[in-house]
This record gives structure tokens, C-alpha cells and sequence, in this order.
């Protein structure tokens, strides 16, 4: 099979990379076998990759732990890993209209949000550890006047890093960079949805100069190639984004296997709480943004309202309305705020939500249905549903859809206790003129991230990860290199005679 093909992008035609990526070069699946990718816009293929399977990612990890033993690991210097993050941001820089295009192609998200927030986070991303290569450091620890204590951090090895769907740039970066930046190999697994940004990032990686096997590319299945890694020997970290049933089976394998670090980024349902006190109209743009960004494909989701009964209505109005402005179109133009959900048994799972809700009493303010010019493509409209209550399906569970839930509450102690009733703990938002309540309501919320009067904003320099069965470790931030590398405890004798 050939390791690229020319697609039609935005009119143009173009050549990318399809094939696995080892050693800074393309190579077909040991055993030839292959996968095909969908345009979620209309549900047409776009390209057929290279399916990697056990042989295939044992081929890598080998060639992940040579670079790692020679090139990399302890041999290259922080600023060197640093100079090649920087250049591989410029790189992506130089790139940034084709990348945004295919993100949009494959993905369907708006090619101006692509291109503006995923494709300039994910290039911030790989210069903010560029900056932490020669800044992650040990301890001096004192002990005792005959010893001279120190940590040592070292990259952890070979990391398999195991990717999503719903950000696949993004979620490339927050990977790639911290394990680059302490001087980790990679092996990584984009998801079988969305391949196509991560292969054509390869042919980048090379053009900056990194050396062969720092960075290997396995695309597949989540139960070949995704499997292989999670249970691999030779594979010392498994970094994970993804649902919670996938990231228990990881655990699970690591455990099986040679109990490899596991860091997840899982699901969520995260509540936002919107007091009477609360600008409305601020609280509605924030809590559209919250759901409907993505088409609602978004871990931190803000898929459950809780509304004070005393401005319920009249948020209801203001929100509706936004649902209703969002730009619903072709992915490709650049007007497209709101594209279509990634497949079709996404979509179908989406819409089995919404008849779960009508059937357990919520209403459904606005949206609910296919959208109506879907040309065969994903779409949903973006949909919100009031009268809801804990115990509900829409509530209690994750849709990764443009479904929000309108929960009503009288009190606040009744809000927070409803918002933290969940298996899951990965974000929450609050809406509150009254300072007092903001930091009350803040420290009372069990949630890696709150959100007070905003929703949804992110910063590569802050911690980002999930409480309870939202995940485990974090990403981002200090802690999202740390993530990446093993303290080695030295002590010195100077002066102790055992004689
Ligand atoms: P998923 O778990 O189905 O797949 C994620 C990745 O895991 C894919 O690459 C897939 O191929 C792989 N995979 C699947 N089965 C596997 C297995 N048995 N072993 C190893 N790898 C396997 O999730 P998804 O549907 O792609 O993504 C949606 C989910 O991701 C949602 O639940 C969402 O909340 C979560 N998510 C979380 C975050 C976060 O940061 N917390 C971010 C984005 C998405």
C-alpha cells in the first residue's frame, strides 16, 4: 500500500502522509493491512492508513528504546530539546493553514477554530515546555553532616501515548511536548477517527531534526495497536485521553503487564452553577461556549446547568438563544462555529440521550434532531433540555454531544451537593456577583478545574486533569513534565566510616 495519497482539501489537491511513521520514515503495517478514515461533514472516505498492529508497535517501541539509549534520554541536553521544540512550533507556524484544514476535514470542527485556538494552543504548547527543558530539576536535601543528599530527574523512557478524537492536534501537543521536553521517547497512537493531522505532523518532526525514533507514529485500532501498547514490556509510561471504559482496560494492562506509570485524562459531566446574583447575560455566553464548543465533544462539557429557581426562566431565554445563533455549517468555511459530531454511531448515541431524556420527563427547549442540511453528514443541533433531575440519564451520564441539561436548585448548599454527585470530577463552572460565594462555592466544588464566571478556559501553564474517575495525574503546567520523569535518590558519603 502506498504511505500517502492526495486528497482534496479546501480545492486544492494535496499529498499526506497514510502510512506508519518508524525511524523518520514511512512504512506500510507489517502484515498490509489497512483502515479507512471518514469526512464526519458528509460521511464520505477521505483516506485509507496503514492499520499498525503488534508487530508493527513492537517494531517501534525497539526503535523508541534504541533512540532513547543513544540519541535522546540522558544524551541530549536541555537545550537542545528545547531548540528542537521551538523549531517544530516554527515549523507547525509555517503550516498552520494546511494543518487547520485537515484537523477540520477530519474532524469537522470550524477550520477558523482549527486554525485559531487548536492549531495556535497546540504551537503555544510545544514553545511553553520548550521552555521547561533546562528548568525541570531534583533537590538538594540535607541529612546528615557525613552524607550530601540529591534528586535526580531523569526521563521516565519510552512513553506510549494513546490520543482521542475530539482534539486530535491538541491533545498530540499536550502529549508530545512535556515528553519531549524531559527527554521521554514516544510512541504514539492517534485515534483511528482522526489519524490524518498526527501523520502529516511526522513529516514535520523529521524536518526538525529529531533524531529517528524519538518520535514513532502507530496508527490502528484502539484493540490492536492501542492493546499493544497499554500491555507492552518494554513500554514504561502509558499517557491516555480518553473514555473511562478505555482507560480502566489500560490500567488493567499495565497492571497485567510490567506495571508501566499510567497517567488519564477521562470523561466528565461537568456541573455549572449559575446564582441569581450572576450576569446572565455573561453566564449565557459562557455556558453556550461551554457546551456547544466542539459540537459539545468535550471532556470538560458543560453538560449540567444548575440554574437558582429564582432567574431559571429567564437564563433558559438568554441561553436558547444562544444555541440557536450557533453557525451550524460546512467545517471547511471559515464562518463554521459548529460542526458535526465525529461518526455516526456518535450521532446515534447522541440522539438515544435525547429520547432517554423526553421519556424520563425533560423538555426540550430548543434543538433535539438531526440537523435538517446534514448532506450525510454528523450533524445534531444544538439542543437544551429543561425539568431535569439527578437520576436522569442526561444527568447522570456522559453524552459528548450538544445536549445540555437545565437542573433547577434553590439553595446552595442543594447546588453543590447535586454539582458533586457524580462518578466523575473533571471541571466545574460558577456564576456569582458576590465574592464571598464565588471562593465558598470554588473550595466547595470537587473538580481538577473551576471556572468562576467564564467556562472553559485553558492555559498551558496551568494544571489540567480529573478527580475520582476523570483520570489520574495531570497534564499541563509544571506537573505535566513532571509527569514524565522518575526522581533518583543519590547519597554521598563524605566523611561515614563503617570501619
Ligand atoms: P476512546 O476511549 O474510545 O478512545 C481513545 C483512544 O483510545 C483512541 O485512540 C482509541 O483507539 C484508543 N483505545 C480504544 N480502546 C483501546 C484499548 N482497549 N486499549 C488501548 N487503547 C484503546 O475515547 P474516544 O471515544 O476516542 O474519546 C472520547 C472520550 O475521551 C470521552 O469519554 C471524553 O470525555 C474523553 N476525553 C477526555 C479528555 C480529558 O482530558 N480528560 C479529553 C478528551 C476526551
Amino acid at each position: 500500500m502506498p504511505t500517502s495519497t492526495t486528497i482534496q482539501l479546501n480545492g486544492k489537491e494535496v499529498a499526506v502522509p497514510t502510512g506508519i511513521f518508524l525511524d523518520n520514515e514511512w512504512r506500510d503495517a507489517a502484515d498490509s493491512s489497512t483502515f479507512e478514515v471518514l469526512n464526519p461533514a458528509n460521511g464520505q472516505p477521505i483516506a485509507t492508513v496503514a492499520h499498525a498492529k503488534q508487530a508493527d508497535v513492537d517494531a517501534a517501541v525497539a526503535s523508541s528504546r534504541k533512540a532513547f539509549k543513544s540519541t535522546w534520554g540522558l544524551h541530549a541536553g536541555p537545550e537542545e530539546r528545547a531548540r528542537l521544540l521551538n523549531k517544530l512550533a516554527d515549523l507547525m507556524e509555517r503550516d498552520i493553514q494546511f494543518l487547520a484544514e485537515l484537523e477540520s476535514l477530519n474532524g469537522g470542527k470550524g477550520v477558523r477554530i482549527a486554525r485559531d485556538m487548536d492549531l495556535a494552543d497546540s504551537i503555544a504548547c510545544l514553545r511553553y515546555y520548550a521552555g521547561w527543558a533546562g528548568k525541570v530539576a531534583g533537590e538538594t536535601i540535607e541529612t546528615s553532616s557525613t552524607k550530601l543528599a540529591y534528586t535526580l530527574l531523569e526521563p521516565i523512557g519510552v512513553c506510549g501515548q494513546i490520543i482521542p478524537w475530539n482534539y486530535p492536534v491538541m491533545m498530540w501537543a499536550w502529549k508530545i511536548a512535556p515528553a519531549l521536553a524531559a527527554g521521554c521517547t514516544i510512541v504514539m497512537k492517534p485515534s483511528e477517527l482522526t489519524p490524518l493531522t498526527a501523520l502529516a505532523l511526522c513529516n514535520l518532526i523529521a524536518e526538525a531534526g529529531y533524531p529517528a525514533g524519538v518520535v514513532n507514529v502507530v496508527p490502528g485500532l484502539g484493540t490492536t495497536a492501542g492493546a499493544a501498547i497499554a500491555e507492552h514490556l518494554k513500554i514504561d509510561k502509558v499517557a491516555f485521553t480518553g473514555s473511562v471504559a478505555t482507560g480502566r482496560r489500560i490500567m488493567e494492562a499495565a497492571a497485567k503487564s510490567n506495571l508501566k506509570k499510567v497517567t488519564l485524562e477521562l470523561g466528565g459531566k461537568s456541573p455549572s452553577l449559575v446564582f441569581p446574583s450572576a450576569d446572565l447575560e455573561e453566564a449565557a455566553n459562557w455556558s453556550a461556549l461551554g457546551i456547544f464548543y466542539n459540537s459539545g465533544q468535550d471532556c470538560t462539557a458543560g453538560s449540567r446547568i444548575l440554574v437558582h429557581e429564582d432567574v431559571h426562566d429567564a437564563f433558559v431565554e438568554k441561553f436558547a438563544e444562544k444555541a440557536r445563533a450557533c453557525a451550524i455549517g460546512n467545517p471547511l468555511d471559515e464562518s463554521t462555529s459548529f460542526g458535526p459530531l465525529i461518526s455516526g454511531p456518535q450521532r446515534d448515541k447522541v440522539l438515544g440521550y435525547i429520547a432517554a431524556g423526553t421519556e424520563q420527563g425533560a423538555t426540550i427547549v430548543t434543538g433535539g434532531k438531526k440537523w435538517q442540511e446534514d448532506n450525510g453528514g454528523f450533524y445534531i443541533e444544538p439542543t437544551i433540555l429543561t425539568g431535569c433531575k439527578p437520576g436522569m440519564k442526561v444527568v447522570d451520564e456522559e453524552i459528548f454531544g450538544p445536549v445540555c441539561s437545565i437542573i433547577k436548585f434553590s439553595s446552595e448548599e442543594e447546588a453543590i451537593e447535586m454539582a458533586n454527585d457524580s462518578i466523575y470530577g473533571l471541571a466545574a463552572g460558577c456564576f456569582t456577583s458576590d465574592a464571598k460565594q464565588a471562593m465558598r462555592v470554588s473550595r466547595g466544588l470537587s473538580a481538577g478545574t473551576v471556572w468562576v464566571n467564564n467556562y472553559g478556559l485553558l492555559s498551558n501553564a496551568v494544571p489540567f486533569g480529573g478527580m475520582r474517575q476523570s483520570g489520574i495525574g495531570r497534564e499541563l503546567g509544571r506537573q505535566g513534565v513532571y509527569e514524565y520523569c522518575s526522581s533518583k535518590s543519590v547519597l554521598h558519603n563524605i566523611g561515614e566510616e563503617l570501619s
